[in-house]
Protein backbone atom coordinates (compact mmCIF):
# COMPACT_ATOMS: atom_id res chain seq x y z
CA UNK A 1 0.00 0.00 0.00
CA UNK A 2 1.64 3.66 -1.01
CA UNK A 3 0.13 6.74 -0.25
CA UNK A 4 -0.67 8.85 -3.07
CA UNK A 5 1.40 11.98 -3.59
CA UNK A 6 2.53 14.32 -6.49
CA UNK A 7 5.33 16.02 -7.48
CA UNK A 8 7.71 12.99 -8.12
CA UNK A 9 10.98 14.63 -9.55
CA UNK A 10 10.49 12.25 -13.16
CA UNK A 11 12.42 9.29 -14.06
CA UNK A 12 16.19 9.39 -13.77
CA UNK A 13 18.99 8.06 -15.76
CA UNK A 14 21.04 4.99 -13.67
CA UNK A 15 23.98 4.49 -13.91
CA UNK A 16 26.71 2.21 -13.12
CA UNK A 17 30.03 3.53 -12.42
CA UNK A 18 32.22 1.91 -14.99
CA UNK A 19 35.03 3.33 -17.43
CA UNK A 20 31.98 4.56 -19.67
CA UNK A 21 29.79 6.16 -16.74
CA UNK A 22 33.48 7.77 -15.18
CA UNK A 23 31.72 11.15 -16.79
CA UNK A 24 28.40 10.83 -15.24
CA UNK A 25 27.61 13.87 -12.57
CA UNK A 26 29.12 13.26 -9.42
CA UNK A 27 26.51 15.21 -7.50
CA UNK A 28 24.59 12.20 -7.35
CA UNK A 29 26.95 10.10 -5.97
CA UNK A 30 27.12 8.59 -2.58
CA UNK A 31 29.94 7.34 -0.37
CA UNK A 32 29.65 3.81 -1.14
CA UNK A 33 32.93 2.81 -2.47
CA UNK A 34 34.63 2.45 -5.68
CA UNK A 35 32.17 0.99 -7.39
CA UNK A 36 29.56 3.23 -6.37
CA UNK A 37 26.50 4.23 -8.53
CA UNK A 38 26.16 7.92 -10.11
CA UNK A 39 22.81 9.33 -10.68
CA UNK A 40 22.22 12.84 -12.32
CA UNK A 41 22.65 15.43 -10.14
CA UNK A 42 18.87 16.67 -9.99
CA UNK A 43 17.81 13.44 -8.60
CA UNK A 44 17.00 13.03 -4.90
CA UNK A 45 18.00 9.48 -4.00
CA UNK A 46 16.50 7.53 -0.95
CA UNK A 47 19.59 7.97 0.97
CA UNK A 48 19.83 11.15 0.50
CA UNK A 49 15.97 11.55 1.32
CA UNK A 50 16.17 9.62 4.25
CA UNK A 51 19.37 11.66 6.21
CA UNK A 52 17.53 14.69 5.26
CA UNK A 53 14.42 13.23 7.35
CA UNK A 54 17.26 11.62 10.61
CA UNK A 55 18.83 14.96 10.58
CA UNK A 56 15.71 16.77 10.78
CA UNK A 57 14.54 14.84 13.83
CA UNK A 58 17.85 15.01 15.57
CA UNK A 59 16.88 19.13 15.23
CA UNK A 60 13.70 18.18 17.17
CA UNK A 61 12.81 17.99 20.80
CA UNK A 62 11.66 14.04 21.91
CA UNK A 63 7.69 13.98 20.84
CA UNK A 64 5.58 13.07 18.27
CA UNK A 65 6.69 14.85 15.15
CA UNK A 66 10.30 13.68 15.70
CA UNK A 67 9.31 10.29 15.85
CA UNK A 68 6.89 10.55 13.19
CA UNK A 69 10.18 12.13 11.23
CA UNK A 70 12.34 9.15 12.43
CA UNK A 71 10.14 6.50 11.18
CA UNK A 72 9.75 8.35 7.65
CA UNK A 73 13.48 8.17 7.75
CA UNK A 74 13.33 4.30 7.91
CA UNK A 75 10.42 3.82 5.76
CA UNK A 76 11.98 5.78 3.04
CA UNK A 77 15.36 3.83 3.39
CA UNK A 78 13.86 0.51 3.27
CA UNK A 79 11.81 1.67 0.22
CA UNK A 80 12.92 -1.09 -2.06
CA UNK A 81 12.73 1.84 -5.56
CA UNK A 82 13.73 4.63 -5.51
CA UNK A 83 11.54 7.51 -4.80
CA UNK A 84 12.10 9.60 -7.54
CA UNK A 85 11.18 7.10 -9.62
CA UNK A 86 7.22 6.50 -8.28
CA UNK A 87 4.46 8.72 -7.76
CA UNK A 88 3.62 7.30 -4.78
CA UNK A 89 5.11 6.96 -1.39
CA UNK A 90 5.28 3.94 1.15
CA UNK A 91 2.21 4.11 3.68
CA UNK A 92 4.77 3.50 6.49
CA UNK A 93 5.51 7.05 6.08
CA UNK A 94 3.84 8.60 9.16
CA UNK A 95 0.87 11.28 8.03
CA UNK A 96 2.42 13.99 9.96
CA UNK A 97 5.57 13.62 8.27
CA UNK A 98 4.13 13.41 4.74
CA UNK A 99 4.04 17.35 4.52
CA UNK A 100 7.91 17.01 4.71
CA UNK A 101 8.31 14.35 2.76
CA UNK A 102 6.82 16.13 0.12
CA UNK A 103 8.45 19.29 0.46
CA UNK A 104 12.28 17.20 0.63
CA UNK A 105 11.37 15.59 -2.47
CA UNK A 106 10.52 18.36 -4.19
CA UNK A 107 14.29 19.23 -4.29
CA UNK A 108 16.01 19.42 -7.13
CA UNK A 109 19.30 17.85 -6.07
CA UNK A 110 21.70 17.76 -3.38
CA UNK A 111 22.15 21.22 -3.20
CA UNK A 112 18.38 22.43 -2.99
CA UNK A 113 17.53 19.39 -0.46
CA UNK A 114 20.22 20.87 1.75
CA UNK A 115 19.12 24.15 1.37
CA UNK A 116 15.31 22.51 2.17
CA UNK A 117 17.07 21.58 5.22
CA UNK A 118 18.35 24.26 6.46
CA UNK A 119 14.71 26.11 6.05
CA UNK A 120 12.83 23.69 8.36
CA UNK A 121 15.61 23.17 10.81
CA UNK A 122 17.73 26.33 11.21
CA UNK A 123 21.64 27.28 10.12
CA UNK A 124 23.20 26.44 12.88
CA UNK A 125 22.93 22.41 14.20
CA UNK A 126 24.92 19.72 13.09
CA UNK A 127 24.40 17.55 10.63
CA UNK A 128 24.38 13.58 9.53
CA UNK A 129 26.61 10.89 11.72
CA UNK A 130 28.81 8.79 10.95
CA UNK A 131 26.90 5.91 11.65
CA UNK A 132 24.39 6.27 8.78
CA UNK A 133 27.90 6.27 6.42
CA UNK A 134 28.19 3.34 3.54
CA UNK A 135 24.71 1.48 3.98
CA UNK A 136 23.13 0.86 1.34
CA UNK A 137 19.54 1.36 0.96
CA UNK A 138 16.62 -1.06 -0.08
CA UNK A 139 16.46 0.27 -3.57
CA UNK A 140 20.04 0.61 -4.47
CA UNK A 141 20.51 -3.16 -3.13
CA UNK A 142 18.06 -3.49 -5.77
CA UNK A 143 19.35 -2.14 -8.33
CA UNK A 144 23.04 -3.64 -7.36
CA UNK A 145 21.15 -6.67 -8.20
CA UNK A 146 19.74 -5.92 -10.89
CA UNK A 147 20.97 -7.07 -14.57
CA UNK A 148 24.26 -7.64 -15.74
CA UNK A 149 25.39 -7.58 -11.56
CA UNK A 150 28.79 -9.68 -11.28
CA UNK A 151 26.87 -11.81 -8.53
CA UNK A 152 23.55 -13.14 -8.56
CA UNK A 153 21.80 -14.47 -5.50
CA UNK A 154 19.87 -17.17 -7.59
CA UNK A 155 23.32 -18.66 -7.61
CA UNK A 156 23.50 -18.85 -3.37
CA UNK A 157 24.16 -22.86 -2.52
CA UNK A 158 24.43 -22.12 1.17
CA UNK A 159 22.19 -20.24 3.75
CA UNK A 160 24.56 -19.72 6.54
CA UNK A 161 24.59 -17.99 9.84
CA UNK A 162 20.70 -17.83 11.28
CA UNK A 163 18.60 -18.55 14.86
CA UNK A 164 16.39 -20.20 15.70
CA UNK A 165 13.75 -20.63 19.07
CA UNK A 166 16.73 -22.39 21.16
CA UNK A 167 18.31 -18.85 21.04
CA UNK A 168 16.73 -15.31 20.02
CA UNK A 169 15.02 -16.52 16.76
CA UNK A 170 11.55 -17.08 16.47
CA UNK A 171 10.97 -20.13 14.95
CA UNK A 172 12.21 -23.70 14.89
CA UNK A 173 14.90 -24.88 13.39
CA UNK A 174 12.77 -27.62 10.72
CA UNK A 175 10.47 -24.28 9.97
CA UNK A 176 13.86 -22.44 9.02
CA UNK A 177 14.97 -25.00 6.78
CA UNK A 178 12.01 -25.62 5.05
CA UNK A 179 12.22 -21.81 4.10
CA UNK A 180 15.88 -21.95 3.60
CA UNK A 181 15.25 -24.89 0.66
CA UNK A 182 12.36 -22.98 -0.60
CA UNK A 183 14.77 -20.19 -1.14
CA UNK A 184 16.83 -22.81 -3.47
CA UNK A 185 20.03 -23.71 -0.82
CA UNK A 186 21.40 -26.75 -0.83
CA UNK A 187 22.97 -26.37 2.10
CA UNK A 188 22.84 -24.67 5.36
CA UNK A 189 24.50 -23.64 9.05
CA UNK A 190 22.18 -22.71 11.53
CA UNK A 191 24.13 -20.46 14.44
CA UNK A 192 22.25 -19.98 17.23
CA UNK A 193 23.81 -17.86 20.45
CA UNK A 194 25.52 -19.99 23.10
CA UNK A 195 24.92 -19.27 26.55
CA UNK A 196 28.11 -16.94 27.18
CA UNK A 197 25.91 -13.75 25.57
CA UNK A 198 23.91 -12.73 28.74
CA UNK A 199 21.68 -10.65 26.69
CA UNK A 200 19.88 -13.44 24.83
CA UNK A 201 18.76 -17.14 26.02
CA UNK A 202 21.97 -19.10 24.45
CA UNK A 203 22.59 -22.81 23.78
CA UNK A 204 24.16 -24.51 26.91
CA UNK A 205 26.05 -28.36 26.32
CA UNK A 206 22.59 -30.13 26.45
CA UNK A 207 20.43 -27.27 24.17
CA UNK A 208 23.65 -28.47 21.64
CA UNK A 209 23.19 -31.78 22.13
CA UNK A 210 19.26 -31.65 21.56
CA UNK A 211 19.98 -29.53 18.31
CA UNK A 212 22.73 -31.94 16.96
CA UNK A 213 19.83 -34.98 17.30
CA UNK A 214 17.10 -32.64 15.57
CA UNK A 215 20.09 -31.91 12.79
CA UNK A 216 20.78 -35.78 12.17
CA UNK A 217 17.13 -36.69 12.08
CA UNK A 218 16.21 -33.64 9.54
CA UNK A 219 19.72 -34.97 7.17
CA UNK A 220 18.45 -38.89 7.43
CA UNK A 221 15.14 -37.88 6.22
CA UNK A 222 16.02 -34.57 3.99
CA UNK A 223 19.40 -34.32 3.54
CA UNK A 224 19.71 -34.93 -0.07
CA UNK A 225 17.84 -31.74 0.08
CA UNK A 226 19.22 -29.41 2.14
CA UNK A 227 22.32 -30.58 4.08
CA UNK A 228 22.10 -29.40 7.93
CA UNK A 229 25.15 -28.00 9.82
CA UNK A 230 25.34 -27.23 13.21
CA UNK A 231 26.87 -23.76 14.08
CA UNK A 232 27.13 -21.69 16.86
CA UNK A 233 27.71 -17.75 16.91
CA UNK A 234 29.85 -17.65 19.87
CA UNK A 235 31.17 -14.54 22.27
CA UNK A 236 34.23 -13.18 21.98
CA UNK A 237 35.78 -12.20 25.73
CA UNK A 238 37.64 -9.01 26.16
CA UNK A 239 40.66 -10.96 26.19
CA UNK A 240 39.89 -13.04 23.07
CA UNK A 241 39.11 -16.45 24.07
CA UNK A 242 35.41 -17.66 23.30
CA UNK A 243 33.05 -18.64 25.73
CA UNK A 244 32.83 -22.01 24.06
CA UNK A 245 35.01 -25.07 26.03
CA UNK A 246 37.39 -26.57 23.49
CA UNK A 247 35.76 -30.18 24.18
CA UNK A 248 32.28 -28.56 22.92
CA UNK A 249 33.73 -27.36 19.65
CA UNK A 250 34.10 -30.91 18.03
CA UNK A 251 31.53 -30.70 14.84
CA UNK A 252 30.43 -27.57 15.54
CA UNK A 253 31.64 -24.41 13.12
CA UNK A 254 32.02 -21.74 15.05
CA UNK A 255 31.08 -17.69 13.89
CA UNK A 256 32.81 -16.11 16.42
CA UNK A 257 31.57 -12.67 17.01
CA UNK A 258 31.58 -9.32 19.80
CA UNK A 259 28.51 -8.27 21.07
CA UNK A 260 29.98 -7.27 24.53
CA UNK A 261 31.79 -3.28 25.41
CA UNK A 262 30.52 -1.93 21.54
CA UNK A 263 30.72 1.42 22.71
CA UNK A 264 34.42 1.21 23.73
CA UNK A 265 37.02 3.34 21.89
CA UNK A 266 39.99 1.53 22.38
CA UNK A 267 42.01 -0.69 20.32
CA UNK A 268 40.21 -4.20 19.65
CA UNK A 269 43.11 -5.66 17.71
CA UNK A 270 44.50 -7.91 20.22
CA UNK A 271 41.22 -9.19 21.03
CA UNK A 272 40.27 -10.08 17.45
CA UNK A 273 43.52 -11.47 16.50
CA UNK A 274 43.62 -14.03 19.69
CA UNK A 275 39.93 -14.87 18.55
CA UNK A 276 41.11 -15.69 15.25
CA UNK A 277 43.29 -18.03 16.65
CA UNK A 278 40.99 -20.40 18.34
CA UNK A 279 40.25 -23.87 17.34
CA UNK A 280 37.28 -24.13 15.68
CA UNK A 281 36.59 -20.55 14.68
CA UNK A 282 35.20 -20.60 10.44
CA UNK A 283 34.16 -17.24 10.25
CA UNK A 284 34.67 -13.71 12.10
CA UNK A 285 30.58 -12.68 12.45
CA UNK A 286 29.49 -8.87 11.52
CA UNK A 287 33.42 -7.86 12.68
CA UNK A 288 32.66 -3.81 13.33
CA UNK A 289 30.08 -4.68 15.00
CA UNK A 290 28.13 -1.28 13.89
CA UNK A 291 24.59 -0.69 13.85
CA UNK A 292 22.84 1.66 11.33
CA UNK A 293 22.27 5.25 12.76
CA UNK A 294 22.91 3.97 16.19
CA UNK A 295 26.95 3.06 16.41
CA UNK A 296 29.43 2.86 14.00
CA UNK A 297 31.40 -0.10 15.65
CA UNK A 298 34.97 -1.22 17.08
CA UNK A 299 38.26 0.35 16.73
CA UNK A 300 41.06 -1.82 15.45
CA UNK A 301 43.66 -2.46 12.96
CA UNK A 302 41.97 -3.59 10.03
CA UNK A 303 45.14 -4.36 7.71
CA UNK A 304 45.99 -6.52 10.98
CA UNK A 305 42.83 -8.31 11.48
CA UNK A 306 42.13 -9.64 7.83
CA UNK A 307 45.82 -10.51 7.33
CA UNK A 308 45.57 -12.27 10.45
CA UNK A 309 42.27 -14.20 8.58
CA UNK A 310 43.73 -14.71 5.48
CA UNK A 311 46.59 -16.24 6.47
CA UNK A 312 44.72 -18.76 9.20
CA UNK A 313 41.59 -18.96 6.25
CA UNK A 314 39.28 -17.83 9.02
CA UNK A 315 36.31 -16.38 6.99
CA UNK A 316 35.03 -12.84 7.03
CA UNK A 317 31.44 -12.42 7.04
CA UNK A 318 29.58 -10.25 5.24
CA UNK A 319 25.88 -9.52 7.51
CA UNK A 320 23.50 -8.92 4.93
CA UNK A 321 21.03 -7.45 8.08
CA UNK A 322 19.98 -4.52 6.69
CA UNK A 323 20.43 -2.80 9.80
CA UNK A 324 24.12 -3.89 9.96
CA UNK A 325 25.39 -3.73 6.32
CA UNK A 326 28.64 -5.00 8.41
CA UNK A 327 32.04 -5.02 6.89
CA UNK A 328 30.99 -2.05 5.72
CA UNK A 329 32.07 -0.74 2.06
CA UNK A 330 35.91 0.68 2.90
CA UNK A 331 36.76 -1.68 5.20
CA UNK A 332 35.32 -4.78 2.56
CA UNK A 333 38.04 -3.38 -0.02
CA UNK A 334 40.69 -3.60 2.40
CA UNK A 335 39.75 -7.13 3.03
CA UNK A 336 39.53 -8.08 -0.76
CA UNK A 337 42.53 -6.54 -1.64
CA UNK A 338 44.40 -8.56 1.49
CA UNK A 339 43.05 -11.75 -0.30
CA UNK A 340 40.22 -12.92 2.80
CA UNK A 341 37.69 -15.19 1.69
CA UNK A 342 34.08 -14.57 2.59
CA UNK A 343 31.05 -16.13 4.26
CA UNK A 344 27.48 -14.20 3.26
CA UNK A 345 25.21 -14.03 6.26
CA UNK A 346 21.86 -13.25 6.50
CA UNK A 347 21.92 -13.27 10.52
CA UNK A 348 17.85 -14.58 10.25
CA UNK A 349 16.03 -14.34 13.28
CA UNK A 350 12.56 -15.06 11.46
CA UNK A 351 12.11 -17.20 7.62
CA UNK A 352 11.15 -13.70 5.91
CA UNK A 353 15.09 -12.61 7.48
CA UNK A 354 16.54 -15.48 5.04
CA UNK A 355 16.16 -12.86 2.33
CA UNK A 356 18.73 -10.20 3.55
CA UNK A 357 21.81 -13.16 2.06
CA UNK A 358 20.77 -11.03 -1.17
CA UNK A 359 21.61 -7.82 0.96
CA UNK A 360 24.87 -9.29 1.77
CA UNK A 361 24.93 -10.31 -2.36
CA UNK A 362 24.61 -6.77 -3.08
CA UNK A 363 26.92 -5.59 -0.63
CA UNK A 364 29.94 -8.30 -2.24
CA UNK A 365 29.00 -7.02 -5.97
CA UNK A 366 29.57 -3.67 -5.13
CA UNK A 367 33.14 -4.40 -3.70
CA UNK A 368 34.22 -6.35 -6.45
CA UNK A 369 34.21 -9.16 -4.33
CA UNK A 370 35.19 -12.55 -6.47
CA UNK A 371 32.51 -15.26 -6.38
CA UNK A 372 34.90 -17.90 -5.88
CA UNK A 373 36.14 -16.52 -2.61
CA UNK A 374 32.80 -16.67 -1.26
CA UNK A 375 31.53 -20.01 0.55
CA UNK A 376 27.78 -19.87 -0.12
CA UNK A 377 28.68 -19.61 -3.60
CA UNK A 378 30.37 -23.42 -3.19
CA UNK A 379 28.64 -27.00 -3.28
CA UNK A 380 28.83 -28.03 0.70
CA UNK A 381 31.74 -30.67 0.29
CA UNK A 382 33.89 -27.77 -1.20
CA UNK A 383 32.80 -25.59 0.69
CA UNK A 384 33.50 -26.88 4.43
CA UNK A 385 36.20 -29.41 2.83
CA UNK A 386 38.28 -30.02 5.90
CA UNK A 387 35.73 -29.11 8.73
CA UNK A 388 34.40 -31.69 10.04
CA UNK A 389 30.79 -31.67 9.83
CA UNK A 390 27.20 -33.95 10.32
ZN1 LIG B 1 25.63 -11.43 16.39
ZN1 LIG C 1 23.57 -13.73 14.65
Amino acid sequence: MLHDTTGAAGEPELHRTSAAGASAPAAGRRGLGRAAIRYPAAVVRNGQLAEALFSLAESHPPGELRLALVRAAYAVFDCPRELATVTRVPDTIPLEALPTVAMLRAARGEDALQAAVQRLRGPLLPRGTPTREGFLTAAEVGELLGLGAPLDPRHLRGACHFHTQASDGTTSLEAMARAALRRGASWAVVTDHTRGLACVNGLDAEGVALQRQRIASWNRRRGDELWLVQGLEAEILPDGTLDVPRRARDGVLLVAAIHTELGDRRDQTARLVRALAEPGVWALAHPQGRLFSRRSGLRANWEVVFREAAGRDVLLEINGFPRRQDLGPSLLAVAVATGCRFLLASDAHHPRHLSFDATAVAMASLARVPEARIVNFQMVETALANRLVG
